[in-house]
């Protein structure tokens, strides 16, 4: 079997290196020249552990290659996965489906023998039925079916969930597409992956109603903390209590600055703008979006209050800028929001992160950057933990404190306990705990 993948992003790369690892022939298309460039080169232009060492192993194998021109992916493909972005369209927050449209275009034109167009990318409902429409429209004797694959990995163990899933979504209505399809995942299906087997509108729901459920979580345990902080309860116990019922589960459930990422916003606010176009508003995941954007600002003002009275001419160092640990992905981070308000206010924000600072320097101008945890806090005011990469969990606190101005950690992912904090000598606040001040 050969599969092209067009978009060598975070799922298609990883798709495309799993697919390989599988034993199937998989070329990989992305019209970013550079990008093919380097990954030709043995280089990987995103951060996701383990990724390099599969993509090395099947290219040494010769099952898996890059390109920058459809047309030679699609040489004697059978199946084509389409994994180009879909990011919100600026004023409506519907999904903007510009590239998958053009990947499509682009498909019909190089097709030359039956092929399983299959939708990897998040795309709202009602895209599927669209591709086939424009596959017909520009090349009216392609032999084709549309199958709907949404992707369920998580950047930071993106190979593991491809890899093992919970489960896969298919969506397709053609006997042949289901073939092809059962043949693509042949590894898994002997493994006893569970399969959803549907039809192509129900599997596009599928995918936004699950993030939207996974946003839910967030934001719910997040207004949670606020009443846990007013009441003088650990949200920290009340997840636990919570998350062990099975019917719940304890995954989502971790109060913090708010969800970001290059999924969960932009997907909450298609399926809002799908729900009312349809008449059917999705009132819960409404409020979800709006609860969210509102929380970055006040996270940005939990740090301006830790500085003291007057927060201009302090000093913040900030610790993880990427929207969530083992990425080098800042698509809607809360720094991106918080970061910004800080200086606004006056504030010199010093930081570091482990993966995010070569697009951070981009993104995040007046920030000074440092090369390890410890260099920011030099002489700083106040320390604040935005993201939990596994290399902030265990500071030397003594160290920390010895090189601080004032021992202030603002802990908006809870890895410390305000106990520890307390004996450490820190004035510590963190998100739904009753704190050390
Ligand atoms: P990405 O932005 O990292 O990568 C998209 C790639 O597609 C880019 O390299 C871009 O150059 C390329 N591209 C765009 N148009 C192209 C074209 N016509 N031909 C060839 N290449 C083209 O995106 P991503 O994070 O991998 O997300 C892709 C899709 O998968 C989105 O719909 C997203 O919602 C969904 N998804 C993402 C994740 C995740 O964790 N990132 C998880 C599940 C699903």
């Amino acid at each position: 079997m050969r599969i092209a993948v067009v978009g060598t992003g975070y799922v298609g790369l990883v798709s495309g290196a799993c697919f390989a690892e599988f034993g199937i022939d998989v070329c990989c298309v992305d019209k970013d020249e550079t990008k093919i460039r380097r990954l030709r080169g043995g280089e990987i232009p995103i951060y996701e552990p383990g990724l390099d060492v599969l993509v090395a192993r099947n290219m040494a194998a010769d099952r898996l290659s890059f390109t920058s021109d459809l047309a030679v992916a699609m040489e004697g493909a059978d199946v084509v996965l389409i994994a180009v972005g879909t990011p919100s369209r600026p004023g409506d927050g519907g999904a903007d489906l510009t590239y998958v449209h053009a990947a499509a275009a682009e498909i019909a034109r190089t097709m030359s023998r039956y092929t399983v167009i299959v939708t990897k990318s998040t795309v709202p409902v009602g895209t599927g039925r669209q591709i086939a429409a424009l596959v017909r429209d520009i090349n009216p004797r392609a032999e084709f079916d549309v199958v709907s694959n949404p992707e369920f990995l998580r950047e930071g163990s993106a190979i593991g969930d491809f890899m093992q899933p919970d489960r896969v979504v298919i969506g397709a209505d053609s006997d042949r597409a289901r073939a092809v399809m059962d043949a693509l995942y042949q590894p898994l299906i002997r493994a006893g992956t569970p399969f959803v087997r549907t039809g192509i509108e129900t599997a596009e729901l599928t995918k936004y109603s699950a993030n939207a459920f996974l946003a839910f979580k967030i934001t719910f345990i997040n207004e949670v903390a606020d009443l846990c902080e007013r009441v003088g309860a650990d949200v920290q116990d009340v997840a636990a209590g919570m998350g062990l019922d099975g019917r719940i589960g304890r995954p989502f459930l971790n109060a913090g600055p708010g969800f970001g990422g290059s999924c969960f916003p932009k997907d909450t606010e298609a399926l809002v703008r799908t729900g009312r176009q349809h008449g059917a508003p999705v009132r819960l995941i409404e409020t979800v979006v709006d609860v969210n954007r509102a929380r970055k600002r006040l996270m940005a003002g939990r740090i301006l209050q830790a500085c003291g009275p007057d927060a201009a001419g302090r000093r913040v160092a900030v610790l993880g800028i990427t929207f969530k640990p083992d990425t080098n992905d800042m698509r809607e981070a809360a720094s991106l929001e918080i970061i910004p308000l800080l200086q606004e206010a006056g504030v010199t924000v010093h930081a570091y992160d482990p993966a995010g600072m070569e697009e951070g320097r981009h993104l995040l101008p007046g920030v000074v950057w440092h090369d390890d945890a410890y260099a920011p806090l030099v002489e700083a005011d106040c320390v604040a933990i935005l993201t939990e990469w596994n290399e902030f969990r265990a500071l030397d606190l003594g160290r920390v404190r010895s090189l601080m101005r004032r021992p202030v950690m603002v802990d908006l992912r809870n890895v410390y306990t305000p106990a520890a904090m307390a004996a450490a000598g820190f004035h510590y606040c963190s998100v739904g705990r009753r704190d050390a001040r």
